[in-house]
């Protein structure tokens, strides 16, 4: 075998049709071949994969670009995000005053001061990430607000997106204060003993209303937020994504962010059961590799973090929910539930014949029955039980073994949510649970070991993209202070690292396109400074940083993409405005 050249880095993005890439080592996440040191790819795909003169032998005189990476490694999956909205969320105009950007409540009062000072009195602000367990206070009123912000018209989002809290200036601007909206099916407002509205709202439809015209006329650059949040989830290592709250109206945003150079995600969507027409078939121009409809998807229950999931047990009277505003006496329980079981058996009987994997959020224990028992009904009727159906639960915050065992039975796919564990893990052991319930929150091992297919995920703006922390968090069960919480729900490092490959590639039913290095898949890959491997795992998120990423074949340039994303924005604001910056309720 004669040396081939080898070419730098720099020429990756403009990489030939044929090419061969080396890193230190590969981690394939292939149970056939774990480990290789070259890759070959020809027209975006993977043809061999093995040593550089094994690969030779597919493509013979193909050029050799060494990534300079240590390790290579297929690109990370999240299957369950909210790309689009999230954008919207976290990127400008809106603010950011989530907990890990600001992690007290008067670090947020400084940004809603600063706010104020830098926009005129007629410019709504909208603030995203607000949570009352780590800031330390109930989620605020109108009257609380008003006494912030006086006259202006002010959103702030909770970080589970859930929620809103607004002022009393927009209330009087919708005529709310004359006559008081209705509550819509799936959401709710909080209200005083006349009716009258207090300054909050709960669920998608209800939040829609609320943040409607406020995205409106704050305009801003939709795409542009959009591909911001592309960005930062690919600095993650992140290529392959889901959106959870896919409606037709995004489709426009979607397929231009998939046009542009060097786009970096490849998304897989899940249409909002409440949507005009959730089983409506759906086809993009970019193609079923960069965009496709895959399911349906529906919430149960709600968050955690403001007291409304669907659990058999209560919320605990302590500090910590005092001072968050979570009364045991309301939180939590059966009336949690967002939907009705007929409500629920019809869109799976509207859905379910359609061929749509459908998905439900659902975090407490009476939630998961609830979805497992509507599941394993319309599974029998649609004649679906033992196939491949791969209907899934979403975060499953208080799963339990058997849950997870009857799921792994019907076929369903969980997927987890560290992230949940990582920031609240402490405050859910004994403060806002008992610590039966609380210190398990997140059963990793419970889940894997009872046969299930477990992805993780990071739930769109609910917590910054991370599957390397996401990793470390299901390795180690460290939270964010170093404490650790029943620790005999850890996994592996490999079964974390397939939590957010193959198996979150099996989660979007792409297994066959995406999740492993293996031939005939796209050549999609994450380069990274440390072998997950091999790190401590109490150090992988700081030790494993992410270098770059490839999508199709092609070393993705954020610059390139983030310029053609600010430099055109053809999608209108209507598009989403009827939305709403949810965050996404699920
Ligand atoms: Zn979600």
């Amino acid at each position: 075998m004669s040396e081939p050249a080898s070419t730098s880095t720099a020429l990756a993005h403009a990489a030939p049709d044929s090419f061969i890439l080396t890193a230190g080592t590969v981690v394939t996440m292939d149970a056939q071949l774990p480990r290789a040191s070259a890759v070959a790819v020809a027209a975006g795909k993977i043809v061999a994969v093995g040593t550089l003169a094994e690969c030779l032998e597919v493509v013979p005189g193909a050029p050799v670009i060494d990534s300079g990476a240590p390790v290579l490694m297929p690109g990370f999956i999240d299957p369950h995000s909210h790309p689009f909205l999230s954008g919207l969320a976290t990127q400008l105009p809106a603010l950011s005053i989530a907990p890990w950007k600001a992690p007290t409540w008067s670090e947020v009062l400084s940004i809603f001061s600063q706010a104020m000072a830098e926009h005129d009195a007629d410019v709504p602000l909208l603030f995203n990430g607000f949570d009352a367990l780590l800031h330390g206070r109930p989620a605020p009123t109108a009257t609380d607000l008003d006494d912030i912000f006086g006259d202006r018209v002010a959103v702030v989002v909770d970080n589970s997106g859930h929620a809103c809290s607004f002022t009393s200036a927009l209330i009087r601007s919708r005529g709310w204060d004359a006559t008081p909206p209705a509550d819509p099916v799936g959401g709710s407002f909080a209200r005083d003993a006349d009716g009258a509205l207090t300054g909050i709202s709960f669920e998608i439809p209800a939040n829609t209303a609320v943040l409607g015209p406020v995205m409106q006329q704050l305009g801003g650059s939709p795409l542009g937020s959009a591909a911001e949040y592309y960005a930062l989830m690919a600095r993650a290592g992140i290529t392959s994504t889901s959106d959870m709250t896919f409606s037709t109206d995004l489709a426009p945003a979607y397929e231009a962010l998939a046009a542009m150079p060097s786009s970096p995600l490849r998304v897989s969507l899940w249409e909002v059961s409440t949507a005009t027409d959730p089983g409506a078939a759906a086809t993009f121009d970019a193609g079923e590799e960069r965009l496709v409809k895959q399911g349906v998807k529906l919430w149960t229950d709600g968050s955690p973090w403001i007291g409304n999931i669907a659990t058999s047990f209560p919320y605990l009277a302590s500090d910590a929910t005092r001072r968050a505003g979570l009364d045991p006496a309301t939180a939590g329980g059966p009336s949690a539930m967002n939907y009705s079981r007929a409500q629920v058996d019809a869109t799976l009987d509207a859905c379910a014949p359609l061929g749509w994997q459908m998905s439900f959020h659902a975090n407490g224990d009476l939630a998961i029955d609830f979805a497992l028992d509507a599941y394993e009904r319309a599974l029998a009727q649609h004649g679906l039980l033992g196939t491949d159906h791969r209907w899934r639960i979403e975060h499953a915050g208080a799963g339990r073994r058997d849950q997870f065992e009857r799921a792994a039975r019907l076929g369903v796919h969980v997927s987890l949510a560290p992230f949940q564990y990582y920031y609240w893990g402490d405050l859910l052991d004994g403060q806002m649970f008992a610590p039966e319930q609380g210190a398990r929150w997140q059963a990793f091992a419970d889940a894997v070991e009872a046969g299930v297919v477990v992805s993780l995920h990071n739930d769109g703006s609910v917590s910054p993209p991370s599957p390397i922390l996401n990793v470390q968090t299901a390795v180690t069960r460290r939270t964010s202070s170093g404490r650790i919480h029943a620790p005999k729900q850890a996994i592996s490092v490999d079964a974390a690292l397939r939590a957010h490959t193959i198996d979150a590639a099996r989660a979007l039913h792409r297994e066959h396109l995406v999740g492993s290095i293996s031939v005939g898949k796209l050549a999609d890959f994450v380069e990274l400074g440390a072998d997950p491997y091999e790190v401590p795992p109490r150090y992988l998120d700081e030790r494993v940083k992410v270098l770059g990423t490839w999508v199709g074949g092609a070393r993705v340039d954020l610059p390139e993409f983030l310029a053609a994303a600010h430099a055109s924005d053809p999608a209108p604001h209507a598009h989403h405005s009827v939305r709403g910056l949810t965050g996404h309720g699920c």
